[in-house]
């Protein structure tokens, strides 16, 4: 079986060919026009879809060394995202699904950062289930039991920002350009993650919240920038490491009240923030710490890109779970 994925929920056009559950390519056209905008801007990534897709699906399918004719099927990302980039991926999926007569998949950006850790990988194993995913994103942060490859509970989820706003709006306030989560991964290697103290915000169960930590980080800068003009050029490193310091305990807290509450001690991570580097140290150490088994995806299925939809479409494949070029794109989406 031979699948063409693609994705275009946010900023990166993606295209990827799977045979089974094996990537042949994975191809990610990154939008560097966002950079000076400090955010991802709806229409700019819109259109930047329409000039990208066609050459990203063009190499996916010559580095896959296949022709579009050998293919079995059309995965792309229905939602969540934003419309206008939704929009653009699915129309293309549409037509060129019904050109070449055969099936289109739709699917749920959200499970595909989930289902990412079934992608044939040497080195990489798969969870078995029932596993509990921490999904960790741009526009995202979940608890979810994983009972089955659709059977799925989002037992906790952020009540405002999400954790890779979390990062993002830090480094903004850092004067750091966009998307800044990598470069205070980057920096809080060499900083002290006990140098500044912040709190964690209390919130009842399994949820989380980030917006509270965010501006109490923007008033401890402008304090200190205050007494010190140069306070955050001295500190870059320590203030990196402290602030993912935090938000590192915050997402340990919730996972071990979610390993009690489920008595699930198999956890796997996804999304774009599960490419941090403390956080992939943290739960490798859990392993040893408190018997958990964890799941870290390649570096490249982390964040967004079209081999995530390509497993899910083989899946979905495998079960006939295809749909007509009726189906309609979704902002919001729940599995
Ligand atoms: P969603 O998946 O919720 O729709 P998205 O697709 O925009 O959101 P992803 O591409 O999955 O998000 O993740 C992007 C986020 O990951 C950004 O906030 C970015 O700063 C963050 N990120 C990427 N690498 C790192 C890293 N090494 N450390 C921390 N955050 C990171
Ligand atoms: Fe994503």
């Amino acid at each position: 079986v031979f699948i063409l994925a693609i994705e275009s929920s946010c900023d990166d056009t993606a295209a990827a060919v799977l045979r089974n559950n094996k990537v042949l390519s994975n191809v990610v056209a990154r939008q560097s026009i966002h950079e000076e905008y400090g955010g991802v801007i709806p229409e700019l990534a819109s259109r930047a879809h329409q000039q990208n897709i066609v050459p990203v699906i063009d190499v996916a399918l010559r580095k896959a060394g296949i022709t579009k004719e050998q293919l079995s099927a059309i995965a792309f990302t229905q939602g969540p995202g934003l419309m206008g980039s939704l929009l653009v991926g699915a129309s293309f999926a549409k037509s060129l699904a019904m050109a070449l007569h055969i099936p289109l998949i739709a699917v749920n950006h959200m499970q595909a950062h989930i289902l990412a850790h079934f992608i044939d990988e040497e080195g990489f194993d798969k969870p078995e289930f029932p596993f509990l995913a921490l999904t960790i994103s741009g526009g995202h942060t979940q608890i979810v039991q994983v009972n089955d490859y659709f059977s799925m509970d989002i037992i906790g989820e952020t009540t405002d920002d999400a954790v890779g706003e979390a990062f993002d709006k830090t480094a903004k306030i850092l004067g750091l350009p966009y998307p800044g989560g990598p470069l205070i991964d980057q920096f809080a290697k060499e900083g002290n993650p006990k140098k500044f103290a912040f709190t964690k915000p209390k919130v009842d169960g399994l949820d989380f919240s980030f917006s509270g930590l965010k501006t109490q980080i923007l008033y401890f800068i402008q304090k200190n920038v205050q007494a010190n003009p140069n306070f955050v050029e001295e500190n870059k490193h320590d203030i990196c490491a402290s602030v993912q310091n935090i938000i590192i305990e915050i997402l340990m807290d919730k996972l071990k009240m979610a390993v009690a509450q489920t008595g699930i001690k198999q956890i796997a991570i996804g999304g774009g923030v599960s490419a941090n580097s403390g956080i992939r140290n943290t739960l490798k150490a859990a392993e040893g710490k408190y018997g958990w088994k964890t799941y870290i995806p390649k570096f490249e299925y982390t964040t967004d890109n079209a081999a995530m939809i390509g497993i899910v479409g083989y899946q979905k494949y495998l079960q006939d779970q295809f749909t007509d070029s009726t189906v309609v794109s979704k902002a919001r989406i729940e599995f």
